[in-house]
């Protein structure tokens, strides 16, 4: 049972242009240790700005309190903060770089999200930046991440249900999708104990809560 978006969707639009007219000034960042992500994943992607301006929103189906909301999207923040070590802001629904909305089940379905997950990320505006070698060999190619968005569901029933869900769980979840906002796209081929692993269901319990040094090694490599 795979709880999460296995993919990481990029929806918008990697610049053509920027790319030819700018190709001879990309970052090589050349052979690098620490790449945790299935060898199926060739991206990474970093936050441009220095201060990362959250937008928070939810609607009628998101049954969760604001309190409860606030805490997991601190902590999610907080978890990855040595590593990313960006300040944070509130901004609007025209200028954010990061945004949380809580959605319902019926939302998640009108979205097309499948009934097992549990949230997603999505990064909105991207643009090629660079590229590297993971493995001596394994190509991979860095974006810079303008804009991202992640949708938590709120489920009732069925595979994804999450209204039972304890605070280890959700802080699970919120940590796990921003760390896909923050650039890490895929997930850990490393140990089912890394935030970043991808199927829930392989957990014995959900003890993880915040990246692991693997987790945060990898994410290190354009942080
Ligand atoms: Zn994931």
């Amino acid at each position: 049972m795979l709880k999460r978006f296995g993919i990481v969707l990029i929806l918008s639009f990697i610049s053509v242009l920027s790319f030819t007219t700018s190709a001879s000034a990309l970052v090589n960042y050349g052979n690098v240790s620490g790449w945790m992500a299935s060898t199926s994943v060739s991206k990474i992607g970093f936050f441009s700005a220095s201060d990362i301006k959250l937008y928070i929103t939810k609607n009628s189906n998101w049954l969760m309190t604001d309190t409860n909301f606030s805490t997991y999207i601190t902590h999610a923040i907080d978890s990855w903060h040595s590593v990313v070590n960006k300040t944070t802001s509130t901004g609007t629904s025209s200028n954010f770089v990061k945004s949380f909305n809580g959605i319902g089940r019926s939302d998640a379905n009108s979205l097309s999200i499948p009934s097992n997950v549990l949230g997603l990320n999505t990064w909105t505006a991207s643009t090629y930046y660079g590229y590297g070698k993971a493995y001596g060999t394994h190509n991979f190619d860095v974006y810079t991440i303008q804009k991202s968005v992640t949708y938590l569901i709120w489920s009732t029933s069925g595979a994804g249900k999450t209204s039972d869900f304890t605070a280890n769980q959700w802080k699970n979840v919120f940590a796990h999708e921003y760390g896909h906002g923050l650039g890490y796209y895929g997930h850990s081929a490393n140990s089912t104990k890394d935030l970043m692993w991808e199927d829930t269901s392989s957990y014995s319990d959900w003890g993880t809560i915040s990246p692991t040094q693997y987790d945060k090694g990898h994410m290190g490599i354009v942080y």
